[in-house]
């Protein structure tokens, strides 16, 4: 029988711990518990010298087990298993107690008590501890991106750069995303499209780049290094490498300018066979299934125009979508956002021709848009234009209107979308540039500008004429006509304290950033956690902030969160360095804190099978069989089974009992 010998290391962690919790008397006490052979306290134990403290201890004590009383083990339960490592012991001989967020910092009395009792609990678990060993998984050096706007492209073409085979997964026709559409852009006034066109055309040249267009992916299986993902191309009733992109079948299309263009918000019309901007990559054309004449009623004329028109025989709708399967070792989620469809909030009258989203307003305002770039209202240019900021960004949940009920329907997003502060600071700057004489007022809440170079185009703007209206947030907005034929609308609200009225011919309306509506089935298909607001979250906000919960999985840009173009540049270019260690490496280590079968006791009965949210458990003659790759050491079969035949390592029954023992004593 090994006799155990524990050390235990009680954290002051400067005064987090040390002004709630009497650290020393935590030692003493800690020293008299069973097995426990030194008991120490330090001002940092996760510095150097407290590392230092345990590895010399493990060697010239011949410690089997340590014990370090200190902060929550998402923070350092990994740097305290590699210390115990560097010095010869099993990492998984090694046990935390949180006496900070469990303790110091929720207690005001009796702090130390609990400290001693959660020490004496983890001593007594760490007694029954038993070493693991983590397995090496070989990667498949190949990388998917799902999503195409600048986050994706950038991810891209940073993991193809390293060598690397990628996946380019885009739901569209073409990549690109939003920024596809915006004009200029905050705070540089950079054209938009001039920044981003060359990066979508490297897409397309790179040789490590597989550029999947018009696609989604449907299926994901697999782990860490080894993911198996179907995919499916959607059929574009056109061949890609026989469409030259000269765009015969659009002018003959029977549709021609009759179908809403979703690119430029519906401001313009397209044919039934289109390509959504000129500059669209792939420039190949595209079927819309839901409009084309063929397609809903079996027939177009004697023979197709289109069909007619193309003298590259490119048109073929007997075409049928394709699916793929790849194989890959990483993924990185690249999806992006999508805009709160103002309708939702009647009370900002979007239903009249004077209102508009601001994504709407880009495409007004941009030389290559429907308008080439005239700012164009009820046929005249607009010369009073008033824009009005979060429009459903930063509702208080729970928030209650007339009568106790919930304040709106869906009064959800309480987080700011965080572009739009900056985004009509750069509408009332592209408002006074193309209409000199028009007046500009920005009814805010408040001024949000954070980033480089943000305050002072604030400073700008304001120089030029912006006229900013501060009201507060709880502050009701109503947009209304006077009459149905008038082709001003007024803006009723209250600033500072006194009811206002602002007329205008044209209103622009911040709405917010929110997740897509497809987010969550994508989460699903990936095995991803969502936060409460809907976007994708992060494994730890400050040190996992690209990382998902699942292992080989990755975020960056909007779908994470709200974000500007340089921020999702930022983490689109270090999700791609995550995405590409693996890869790198060739091989990566796996928990082995995973489920367990006891085969005697298996009746083969399934019901584990049914929870496991991993698919990490089979039947293989009878007897449940673990994927120790793929289980997540989650508990939820160990806490079905009813024969008690699965278990976790490193939660075993009896570690838990003696934990909870070791509480009570
Ligand atoms: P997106 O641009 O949304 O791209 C996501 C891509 O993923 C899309 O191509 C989408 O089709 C694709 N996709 C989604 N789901 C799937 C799926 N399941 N499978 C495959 N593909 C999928 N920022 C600035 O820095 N400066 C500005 O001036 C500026 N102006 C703005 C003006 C307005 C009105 C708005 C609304 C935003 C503005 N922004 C600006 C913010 C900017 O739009 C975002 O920072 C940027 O677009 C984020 O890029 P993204 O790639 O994360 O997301
Ligand atoms: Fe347009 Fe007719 Fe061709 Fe369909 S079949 S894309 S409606 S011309
Ligand atoms: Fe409101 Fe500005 Fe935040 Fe947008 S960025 S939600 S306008 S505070
Ligand atoms: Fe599946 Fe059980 Fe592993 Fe959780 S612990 S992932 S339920 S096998």
């Amino acid at each position: 029988m090994e006799t155990i010998r524990t050390g235990v290391y009680i954290c002051h962690c400067g005064v987090n711990i040390a002004a709630a919790v009497d650290v020393k008397a935590v030692a003493e006490f800690a020293e008299g518990l069973p097995s426990v052979v030194i008991a120490r306290d330090y001002q940092y134990m996760c510095s150097d010298p407290g590392q230092e403290l345990i590895k010399s201890d493990i060697k010239n004590l011949g410690l089997n087990r340590v014990v370090v009383a200190s902060c929550s083990p998402r923070m350092h339960e990994p740097t305290f298993r590699n210390a115990c490592a560097d010095a010869g012991l099993n990492p998984y001989c090694f046990e935390m107690a949180n006496i900070r967020e469990q303790c110091a910092w929720v207690h005001h009395k009796g702090a130390t008590e609990k400290a001693k009792d959660l020490v004496a609990s983890a001593v007594a678990k760490a007694a029954l501890l038993e070493p693991l060993e983590r397995k090496k998984v070989g990667v498949i050096p190949r990388a998917l991106v799902i999503g195409g706007g600048v986050a994706g492209i950038y991810t891209a073409l940073e993991i193809a750069d390293k060598g690397f085979e990628t996946y380019l997964v885009e739901k569209e026709p073409s990549i690109g995303g939003h920024m596809a559409q915006l004009d200029k852009t905050f705070p540089t006034l950079d054209c938009s499209a001039c920044i981003l066109t060359p990066k979508m055309v490297e897409v397309a040249r790179h040789k490590n780049i597989q550029l999947l267009s018009y696609s989604e992916v449907k299926e994901i299986n697999g782990y860490i290094g080894n993911y198996k993902v179907k995919i499916r191309k959607k059929p574009r009733y056109v061949d890609e490498d026989k469409c030259t992109g000269c765009g015969e079948c659009a002018n003959a299309c029977l549709l021609r300018g009759r179908v809403p263009n979703e690119f430029d918000t519906g401001l313009a019309k397209r044919a039934a066979i289109y390509v959504p901007f000129p500059q669209a990559v792939p420039l190949v054309y595209t079927v819309d299934p839901d409009r084309c004449i063929y397609i809903t009623k079996g027939k177009c004329g004697k023979s197709p125009a289109c069909i007619e028109a193309c003298s590259a025989n490119a048109i073929d709708f007997d075409r049928k979508g394709e699916e793929l399967e790849v194989e890959v070792g990483t993924i990185v989620v690249a999806t992006g956002y999508e805009m709160l469809d103002p309708a939702e909030r009647p009370e900002y009258g979007y239903k009249y021709a004077e209102v508009l989203t601001g994504l709407e307003f880009e495409r007004l305002s941009v030389a290559s848009g429907p308008t080439g770039g005239q700012i164009i209202i009820n046929g005249k240019e607009p010369k009073d234009v008033v824009f009005i900021s979060c429009v459903g960004s930063r509702e208080r949940r729970g928030e209650k209107g007339e009568g106790g009920g919930e304040k709106g329907e869906g009064a959800r997003n309480e987080y700011c979308s965080r572009v739009c502060c900056m985004y009509i600071a750069k509408q009332a700057h592209l408002v006074s540039e193309k209409i000199p004489d028009a007046r500009v007022r920005i009814l805010y809440n408040d001024m949000r500008a954070y980033g480089k170079g943000f305050e002072e185009f604030y400073n700008r703007v304001v120089a030029e004429g912006a006229e900013y209206i501060r009201k507060e947030l709880e502050d009701e907005v109503e947009v209304i006509k006077r009459s149905e034929d008038d082709d001003k609308v007024v803006i009723r609200t209250i600033s500072k304290g006194e009811k206002i009225e602002l007329e205008a011919d044209l209103v622009v309306l911040a709405n917010a950033l929110v997740p897509r509506k497809d987010a969550d089935e994508l989460a699903k298909i990936l095995k991803i956690t969502k936060s409460g607001d809907g976007f994708y979250l992060e494994a730890h906000p400050k040190l996992r902030p690209l990382d998902t919960f699942t292992d080989g999985i990755f975020i960056a840009g909007c779908c994470q969160s709200p974000k500007d173009i340089p921020d999702s540049v930022a983490q689109a270019v270090g999700a791609a360095i995550r995405a590409s260690i693996p890869l790198m490496q060739g091989e990566v280590e796996v928990e082995p804190i995973v489920a367990f079968v006891n085969e005697g006791l298996c009746v083969g009965c399934g019901t584990c099978e049914a929870v496991c949210p991993f698919d990490a458990l089979s039947l293989e003659a009878g007897v449940m069989h673990v994927n120790e790759v793929v289980c997540k050491g989650c508990g939820s079969c160990g806490s079905a089974c009813p024969s008690g035949a699965i278990t976790m390592r490193h939660f075993k029954d009896e570690q838990i009992y003696a934990q909870i023992d070791g509480l009570l004593s």
